[in-house]
């Protein structure tokens, strides 16, 4: 990384910590992953806005980023699937901390654009589909953690089907422009829910998303 990018990237983390992120994990995950790396147009790439990656699709705010992988309190032996590739710089950023990534994209171009991001440092660990992630991944469940970037009508039943017992799952759930950001808690008894405010995610879409 250039002096340019490190002072960006700085600034970045400045506004993070503001922002509420105080797991130093997370934030060191920012210096290690490249967020110039993960755009088309590097100029705002430490900017903390949702910027667009081609399909008609974003990649997410640095904020939110930073957020929902705080919420979901990632150890190093898990297991993590994430709905919603983009532009790969979430699974990126998840992949520092845990043992395998598997991510899912629908848009085949943006999935094998991520796919060719795997060279970069710390991204080794990251396993790449593209097709309808609302059905989850069967092959490599269950998963310790997932979580989907793409704003749900509802919370899919397949994929919480796919979350071991004691494992958390995030997913904006609401309208079609505007969601609430869901946090699952699967126990012996079931899944326990609670919002972490208000987001706004582009449409999950798909057999248990949103029709076309
Ligand atoms: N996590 C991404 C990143 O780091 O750049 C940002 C994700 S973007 C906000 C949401 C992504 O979800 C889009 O790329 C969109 O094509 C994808 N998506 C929407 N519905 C999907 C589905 N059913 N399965 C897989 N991906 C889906």
């Amino acid at each position: 990384m250039n002096s340019s990018h490190n002072i960006g990237c700085e600034r970045l983390i400045v506004k993070l910590r503001e922002g509420g992120i105080t797991d130093e994990r997370v934030l060191e995950a920012f210096r290690k992953v490249p967020r110039h790396l993960f755009v088309d147009n590097p100029i705002q790439a430490y900017d903390d806005v949702a910027l667009s990656i081609g399909s008609g699709q974003t990649i997410s705010q640095p904020t939110v980023v930073a957020q929902m992988t705080q919420l979901l309190e990632l150890g190093k032996d898990q297991k993590i699937l994430e709905i919603g590739t983009g532009s790969g710089f979430q699974a990126a950023i998840l992949a520092q901390f845990s043992r395998r990534v598997y991510t899912v994209e629908r848009h085949r171009e943006l999935g094998d654009k991520a796919r060719l991001r795997r060279r970069e440092p710390g991204y080794a660990n990251v396993t790449f589909k593209v097709g309808d992630g609302t059905c989850g991944w069967i092959q490599h469940s269950p998963f310790d953690r997932i979580i989907v970037t793409a704003g749900a009508p509802v919370t899919p039943e397949s994929l919480s089907a796919q979350l071991t017992t004691g494992g958390i799952m995030i997913i904006p759930t609401g309208g079609r422009s505007a969601q609430e950001l869901m946090v699952y808690k699967k126990t012996d008894g079931g899944l326990e829910s609670q919002s972490a405010g208000q987001v706004v995610f582009v449409p999950l879409i798909g057999q248990h998303g949103w029709k076309e």
